[in-house]
């Protein structure tokens, strides 16, 4: 079940603030409030989605079509089409995805290693 007081939900709605990168019709990219990388920027739908699951299924091919290009959009707008970067969807429990919303974390401006860390111990 989608939660509507999420904070994503409530960026949405002006209640919280955020710092704005782009936004289009039916997706907002805002500044990670606690960065992992020099460009850590989040993409999310408008609409009320829980995951990619969610989105992924139930979305509009436009609403679809919007989110990848802003995650381009972003990209290319902090200078990382050349040096790369990376687009990840945590999604779930095991994707550890804390924020039921969808969003998809945008990382780059250093080189980031490898993809996955195996867990400790
Ligand atoms: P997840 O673990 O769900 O994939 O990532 C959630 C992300 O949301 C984290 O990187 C976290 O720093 C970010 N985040 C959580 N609360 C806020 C907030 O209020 N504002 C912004 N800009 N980012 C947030």
């Amino acid at each position: 079940m989608y939660d509507p007081n999420n904070v994503f939900a409530r960026i949405l709605r002006g209640e919280i603030p955020c710092k704005k990168v782009a936004e289009d019709e039916h997706t907002l990219a805002f500044h990670d409030i606690n960065p992992q990388a020099p460009v850590h920027v989040l993409v999310i739908p408008k609409g009320a989605y829980l995951s990619w699951d969610d989105f992924s299924a139930r979305a509009t091919d436009a609403e679809q079509a919007a989110l990848t290009r802003m995650v381009g959009r972003v990209a290319r707008e902090a200078g990382l089409a050349e040096t790369g970067y990376r687009v990840l969807a945590n999604t779930g429990r095991d994707g550890h995805q804390d924020v039921p919303h969808l969003h998809l974390h945008v990382l780059g401006g250093r080189p980031l290693g490898p993809m996955l860390q195996r867990p400790r111990d």
